[in-house]
């Protein structure tokens, strides 16, 4: 046989091929050791299932730690988070939450000798309707949803220890608040999909409290009365977008680290109710330097690398920059931080995408407005900074408190910058790391009925929810419509009377348990068609190492969030674990409105009007937290009892705005132009369109688009049209006008920024149209529309 001699090229190509199977085999091992990624961990053990990460074949092993059972048994992997929790004490039915009952040792990941946690974040949309329905906060008639300024997100962080025994997800979500059905469908469905894995006890949603979302997501009929009616469409939408902001989180956990960080915030609040806070005892304030909690906790996330994964940040404020008259979603100043962190993590990507999450949480900001001009009379510009917050001409509708910017939108932004340049600096400088195990701590109690242990002699006793006069007063950051007025002590005859007409009277005991509350709704004792407040509430705590949150049903004042904070801290430390951070998580699992000291309650301004369990409701969560924490400190979390399950009402007052068809006018049809765009545009001008339009609220229940709209900028390069911009972007406004019988218009404006890249831009509108036939179920059809080209020149 004749000697083969190898060509140069042949040689070279042979090199190459023996080069890239060593760099590959190398590669493969590094990410082997240094990513630690689980999803391989069954491959160690079943060879031919070589998959990539990213390759996930059924949802019991959809992802890292999920998988580390073995592949047959669900069960298995539902062990292994459970380990501190379910409470043997658990007597009752089956719940949203309940564990299976087989059981069976977890396999550890098989990338766990690192101190540290397995993370994992993601965020997922959650806007809902942004038409026809009440925005959530204000409870302001009128105040309907018109068109959308950014996109409300779910950003979730999913924690793991080491051996993957213990986890625990904290979510914040740009809502108003959480609702109880939103908790309990969303747990519901965690169940279904992980079985025991995320649970009561070891998930925390919480509420950013903006008061520019939907309402029409709660079961309790004074919210559904306040969001006029029940919505399905926005109720799924937002359950949904939760769900699958945890989804993402559980399928990217890796192996990271946790940084903390605190520092003080200047600038971005006031105390809306100074007189009330004046109500503390004297000794208790001199211990503090301010009449609001002006100290951030910022946690920084990375992977074992240095990789930069996400940012929690709790502050206390009330994202109310945006004021009761604005009729466009978006999820105000704190929705701004995280907007601007994760524009600057997420360079390249449009908002709402990225890998990167930040998220920017609500805490005991009960009594904390971002309107730091204060109040004002609005007729007259005298202070009405007094305990009654009226005006000597007009009342209490006259006195506002405005923020430092020219309009809301530019006070959004100025606290909304605030808040996100100063996380920007504490993460940047964060470098105390977080160790130790997870654990989480979860009871559902009945708070029309605790026994609060005042002092080793006396007792008292929560009562059931009640509103007082002062809560039909509204704030300072929203007046509430009807001629009331904050620090009210005496009920009105005519208002007495109308309620008792309507209502029927409250009873002796719930007068006598709310003193010197007057109550205007007695609504522990209101019952049709549903009950009008909650009686069972969520109390939970997570830990993470040394840090400790606190999930609030509700909006705990400045003073109340401090004593908390310190009860629960002296408890862990009596218990032997020294030194905890407490967080204040706000407007967690269930609304409940407002926490006051007992003194401030005195009072009977709007957030003492608004403490619905009486005068000791703060005590009695003080009470319960520190059962929490005691029973996290001495491992005695399964001796807790699980209390009494909370309810699921079916059959909810829905919306009385009807679904009708859209409509375009003859000759037209949906998305054809009105107002064109001007041919050319300064940067600094607004670009504006006018579209025939349709009812965006169809786009909630048709996930065809992610966005109404886009802004692209045409690159003669590729002869391609690139988005800059969506409906997330701050820079876009998408207004939806309202005609008769569906007819409707669609504006759509770009503020054009000075960084703006002068070219050639368009504006697109995408919708969904309603359409019903004669005889057949309505559907919804998307549709979408173009501009005309416009040139945008920078002078
Ligand atoms: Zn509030």
């Amino acid at each position: 046989m004749a000697k083969r001699t190898f060509s140069m090229l042949e040689t070279f190509l042979i090199f190459l091929l023996v080069m890239m199977t060593a760099v590959t085999v190398a590669l493969l091992s590094i990410l082997f050791i240094t990513s630690g990624t689980i999803e391989n961990h069954k491959d160690s053990g079943f060879p031919d299932t070589q998959s990539s990460p990213a390759t996930q074949s059924s949802p019991t092993t959809q992802s890292s730690l999920a998988t580390q059972s073995s592949p047959t048994t669900q069960s298995s992997l539902a062990t292994l988070g459970s380990t501190t929790t379910e409470g043997s004490t658990v007597t009752n039915g089956s719940t949203a939450t309940q564990a299976p009952s087989v059981m069976s040792t977890p396999e550890p990941p098989l990338f766990q000798n690192f101190s540290g946690y397995h993370i994992g974040v993601g965020r997922a949309d959650c806007t809902g309707q942004v038409a026809d329905i009440n925005l959530m906060g204000y409870s302001k008639t009128g105040q309907n949803a018109r068109g959308i300024l950014t996109r409300l997100y779910s950003r979730a962080f999913v924690m793991a220890e080491p051996d993957g025994l213990n986890r625990v997800v904290f979510v914040s979500v740009d809502i108003g608040m959480v609702s109880q059905r939103l908790r309990l469908e969303v747990l519901n469905r965690l169940q279904s999909k992980y079985g025991s894995l995320y649970r009561r006890d070891n998930v925390i949603l919480s509420g950013t409290h903006t008061h520019s979302g939907p309402a029409g997501f709660f079961q309790y009929t004074v919210f559904v009365i306040a969001s006029e009616g029940f919505s399905n469409r926005t109720f799924e939408y937002m359950v949904t977008g939760i769900v699958k902001s945890i989804e993402m989180a559980h399928k990217n956990m890796k192996p990271g680290k946790i940084f903390i960080n605190k520092g003080i915030v200047e600038g971005a609040q006031i105390n809306r109710s100074p007189s009330s806070y004046l109500q503390n005892p004297e000794s208790e304030r001199a211990r503090y330097s301010s009449n609001t909690d002006k100290e951030m906790v910022v946690l920084r996330m990375e992977d074992l690398n240095g990789a930069e994964l996400g940012l929690i940040s709790w502050f206390a404020i009330h994202p109310v920059s945006m004021n009761n008259s604005n009729h466009l979603v978006n999820s105000d100043n704190m929705g701004y931080a995280s907007y601007l962190f994760e524009q600057e993590k997420n360079k390249g990507y449009l908002p709402g995408q990225g890998p990167y999450v930040a998220a920017f949480a609500s805490s005991n900001l009960g009594d904390v407005s971002p309107n730091i001009l204060g109040p004002h009379c609005v007729n007259t510009g005298e202070s009405c900074d007094n305990a009654n917050s009226s005006c000597p001409i007009g009342g209490p509708s006259m006195c506002v408190a405005t923020g430092p910017g020219e309009d809301m939108l530019h006070s959004t932004q100025i606290i909304g910058r605030i808040l996100y340049q100063r996380a920007k600096e504490l993460y940047a400088s964060a470098s105390q790391e977080v160790t130790g195990p997870l654990a989480a701590a979860h009871q559902w109690v009945n708070m029309t009925d605790v026994t609060v242990q005042l002092n080793s002699t006396h007792t008292a006793k929560t009562c059931k929810p009640a509103l007082g006069y002062s809560f039909a007063a509204g704030t300072i950051d929203g007046f509430g419509g009807l001629n009331f007025t904050q620090g009210t002590t005496v009920g009105d005859p005519f208002w007495d009377t109308l309620r008792d007409q309507i209502l029927g009277k409250p009873s002796e005991e719930i007068k006598e348990c709310h003193k010197p509350k007057p109550i205007l709704l007695h609504t522990g004792e209101l019952t049709k068609p549903h009950p009008w407040h909650p009686d069972i509430v969520d109390v939970q705590i997570i830990t993470i190492g040394s840090l400790a949150i606190t999930a609030i049903p509700g909006e705990f004042t400045t003073m109340s969030g401090r004593r908390l904070r310190e009860a629960v801290q002296t408890e862990f430390a009596t218990h032997g674990m020294q030194n905890m951070t407490i967080v204040i998580s706000g407007l967690c699992n269930v609304y409940t409105h407002y926490i006051t000291t007992f003194e401030e309650y005195q009072a009977q301004r709007y957030e003492a009007a608004s403490t619905i369990y009486g005068p000791h409701t703060l005590s009695a969560y003080i009470q319960l937290f520190r059962g929490l924490a005691k029973a996290i400190a001495t491992d005695t979390v399964a001796n807790l009892s699980r209390g009494p399950e909370p309810p699921f009402f079916k059959q909810l007052i829905a919306s009385l705005i009807p679904n009708i068809v859209d409509r375009a006018p003859i000759g037209k049809t949906f998305g054809d132009v009105l107002q064109p765009a001007k041919p050319t545009y300064r940067v600094g001008e607004v670009a504006e369109v006018t579209f025939v339009g349709a009812n965006p609220k169809n786009s909630a229940e048709n996930q065809t688009h992610q966005t109404f709209l886009t802004v692209e900028k045409y690159e003669a390069a590729s002869a391609t049209w690139q988005i800059v911009h969506n409906d997330a972007s701050w820079e876009t406004r998408f207004y939806w006008h309202k005609g008769l019988v569906g007819h409707s218009n669609t504006t759509i404006q770009w503020h054009i920024p000075d960084t703006a890249q002068p070219g050639i831009y368009r504006i697109r509108y995408f919708g969904h149209n309603r359409k019903q036939e004669f005889l057949k179920p309505a559907v919804t059809l998307p549709f979408e529309s173009t501009s005309a080209a416009f040139e945008v020149v920078t002078s």
